[in-house]
């Protein structure tokens, strides 16, 4: 839907983000009468779990969609409340004052009032830089997981599964699932062993479901012999102009390739699912604080009990505070939501507490298992050290590591190594480059990774059209050139 000027733009409450996060606070907030506006650059709700097949297909039957693609349409229809103002197919480029957002949809930009914000935008790829990943054929699993899921369309006729963590397990056997061949899985992490039993004991109140989702995938793989091998990583790729094969390698705990144990498989395609990152642009460009979190991706935004951010009116939920998965990020988000029902004086302060009691205690009951997961598929170093001088780094304006290296024999800054070679400049703003030139900077100047800020985020922070943000001015005559 499009902001038309007829259109109320004030609201109580304004979402960026329509995953599953989104859905939740937008259904809870209007619930408690709230007026909301959730705002999602996709064609359509439900973020990435809930995927929902694309625009263009017709669902004879509703019940051969996935259960996430269910779920998710369980979820969207939640929504249906005249309170809650849609807007799909529409980008958020920057935020005013605490006050605005200025979005972009059909190449026009509008300004949208709030009085509270909750921010969700999710997460993205790890994006892992070796030699040959600017292939064509190596694909992020989020990017193949979206092929087969909204268009069914597999990446490739053959297809290398290399990454780590309970997705590399989920990502793989959805693939398989939707007829895509995969021929090989690899895990960077080691195998269970009976030692892990205690802490998986530990954590599984409230979480059974989970691990019946992990043995449904194991088993989704063993069923068609997929092989799953453990403690081994994509090391490069190679090919003539596209992907022909891959070579992988057994690594240590730290995930540093061990010389010797190379091995090459001839295949068409690669998905890299190393994990994610949180999406931090907007929380940054609001001047909100960040703490790096290894273990939720990186950098993430600081919240309090209820996901009020360090900026007043704006609040954080999901996968964009720190990688948490669906459940937690569902739990937040209506957390946010009764505490900005509260502020705007909808609900009393007794009642905020205990309608938050249960998402509290579920919250608590996943991170326990969190920290199993963590136990079993912390990411190692290792992984910001396969590329070589050759590599690119920078996708966007075609920067080797090699120019990156001299700039960093300068600086220890991303943003300074930005200015010097024009790494992080280009479509994406560096949510391919950016964390891998931090390592880089990490392992040459000895600092810790931690103390490596991403560099200064700027408006627009996703690509838009110059005519959408152009100054109208310009359309008078005196501004154009004579032929
Ligand atoms: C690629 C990918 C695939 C995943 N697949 C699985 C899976 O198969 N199984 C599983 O259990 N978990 C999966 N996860 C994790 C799971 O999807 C998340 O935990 C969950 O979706 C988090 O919900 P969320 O609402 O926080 O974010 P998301 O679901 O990511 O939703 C965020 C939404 O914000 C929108 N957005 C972001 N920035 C802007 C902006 N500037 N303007 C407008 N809209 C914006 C995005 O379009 C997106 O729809 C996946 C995660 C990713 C990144």
């Amino acid at each position: 839907m499009k902001i038309s000027e007829s259109d109320e733009t004030r609201f109580d409450l304004a979402i960026v983000g329509g995953g599953p996060a989104g859905l939740v606070a937008a259904a809870e907030a209007a619930s408690h009468g709230l007026s909301v506006a959730l705002i999602d650059e996709r064609v359509t709700f439900g973020g990435q779990i809930f995927k929902q097949v694309g625009v263009g297909f017709s669902i004879v039957n509703e019940f051969a969609l996935s259960a996430e693609q269910q779920r998710g349409a369980n979820l969207i229809r939640s929504i249906e409340n005249p309170l809650i103002f849609k807007l799909t197919s529409t980008t958020v480029l920057a935020i005013e004052d605490s006050a605005i957002l200025v979005v972009e949809s059909g190449h026009a930009a509008s300004r949208i009032e709030f009085k509270r914000l909750l921010i969700a935008p999710g997460a993205y790829d790890r994006p892992v830089a070796f030699p040959g990943w600017t292939l064509p054929g190596v694909i992020t699993a989020g990017g193949a997981q979206t092929l087969v899921k909204t268009q069914r369309v597999s990446p490739g006729e053959r297809i290398l599964f290399a990454g780590s963590g309970p997705l590399a397990l989920a990502f793989p056997a959805q693939m398989k699932s939707y007829g895509a061949n995969v021929v090989l899985t690899l895990e960077s992490g080691r195998r269970p062993r009976a030692t892990d039993l205690p802490a998986l004991l530990g954590a599984i109140p409230g979480n059974i479901h989970l691990l019946k989702d992990a043995a449904k995938y194991r088993w989704e793989l063993i069923k068609h012999r997929v092989p799953m091998r453990y403690q081994r990583m994509i090391i490069g790729v190679g090919g003539e102009s596209k992907v022909e094969y891959a070579v992988h390698a057994k690594v240590d705990r730290n995930w540093h390739p061990i010389a010797g144990t190379e091995e090459r498989i001839e295949v068409d395609t690669v998905c890299v699912g190393y994990g994610f990152f949180p999406s931090t642009e907007l929380f940054r460009l609001a001047g909100c604080s960040l703490t790096y979190k290894e273990n939720l991706g990186g950098f993430c935004v600081d919240v309090d009990a209820w996901g009020q951010t360090s900026v007043e009116n704006i609040f954080a939920a999901g996968d964009g505070a720190g990688v948490e998965g669906v459940y937690v990020a569902t739990l937040q988000a209506k957390l946010a939501a009764i505490k900005i029902a509260e502020e705007l004086g909808k609900v009393s302060s007794s009642s905020a507490v205990d309608l938050a009691s249960e998402s509290r205690e579920g919250i608590r009951r996943k991170r326990k298992f969190q920290q199993f997961l963590f136990r079993m598929y912390s990411v190692g170093v290792g992984i910001y050290e396969i590329c070589d001088a050759e590599t690119t780094i920078c996708r966007c304006e075609s920067i080797k590591k090699e120019k990156i290296d001299r700039a960093i024999d300068t600086t220890s800054d991303v943003s300074v190594v930005k200015a010097l070679t024009r790494a992080g400049m280009g479509l994406c703003q560096g949510r391919n480059c950016q964390r891998q030139i931090a390592s880089l900077i990490s392992q040459r100047h000895g600092v810790d990774i931690a103390d490596v800020p991403l560099a200064t985020p700027r408006f627009p922070v996703k690509p838009v059209s110059l005519g959408s943000i152009a100054d109208e001015t310009v359309k008078e005559e005196k501004y154009f050139i004579e032929a």
